[in-house]
């Protein structure tokens, strides 16, 4: 863990890519609402590092999307590297984008517009190691960003892509997929999330 909980958020440029790390359930940090980060081309170059690294754990992991939060850090920047082929997008017959173009890193995101009636799937997380649930979600959203270069930008997704922005994105908020699921599956994995506070006292 880069920082302790109680300490405040650190700056950019003082974090070493190099010692994060994916931080479980029950860390503080995953329940704190994530503060807008300077993404000024001149101040942007450190952001981008920790993004990088972002993607190795995301990869390494294996996962589709990773929240700074989880890492430890409160800031709002999230990375995602979402497949066409995932057999959870094939039944996705849509002209807008249900997968990114390789790893993404979205800093400072704002959704908006959620389309289309809220759709069940099963999701995980990478801070909840063995817990999944069924999460429901508009099937589609548009999403403003500043990417890698300092560019400011809109895109709408829907499939996987979409749901991966909106698990993200809850992630800045303090939001966990226990919030979103159904009372059944909550009460499912009660035991699962004992273990991992349990495993947190240690
Ligand atoms: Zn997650």
């Amino acid at each position: 863990m880069p920082h302790k909980p109680d300490t405040p958020n650190p700056p950019p440029a003082d974090v070493d890519p190099a010692m994060l790390t994916i931080v479980h359930y029950p860390a503080d940090v995953l329940r704190r609402k994530a503060a807008n980060i300077d993404a000024d081309p001149a101040a942007i170059a450190p952001i981008v590092a920790a993004g990088e690294k972002m993607i190795q754990l995301m990869r390494d992991a294996p996962g589709i999307g990773l929240a700074a939060p989880q890492v430890g850090l409160s800031w709002r920047l999230f990375v995602a590297d979402v497949p066409a082929d995932d057999e959870r997008n094939l039944d996705t017959d849509s002209a807008i984008q249900t997968a990114t173009d390789g790893p993404e890193i979205y800093i400072n995101p704002v959704l908006s517009r959620p389309q289309g009636d809220r759709e069940f799937m099963e999701e995980g997380c990478l801070s909840l190691p063995g817990v999944f649930g069924d999460v429901a979600r508009p099937p589609t959203i548009t999403m403003a960003y500043t990417d890698r270069n300092g560019d400011r930008i809109t895109r709408k997704a829907t499939g996987l892509l979409a749901r991966c922005w909106q698990h993200e994105a809850d992630h800045l908020d303090g939001v966990l997929i226990l919030d979103r699921m159904t009372k059944p599956d909550r009460l499912r994995i009660r035991t699962k999330l004992e273990k991992l506070e349990n495993a947190a006292i240690k």
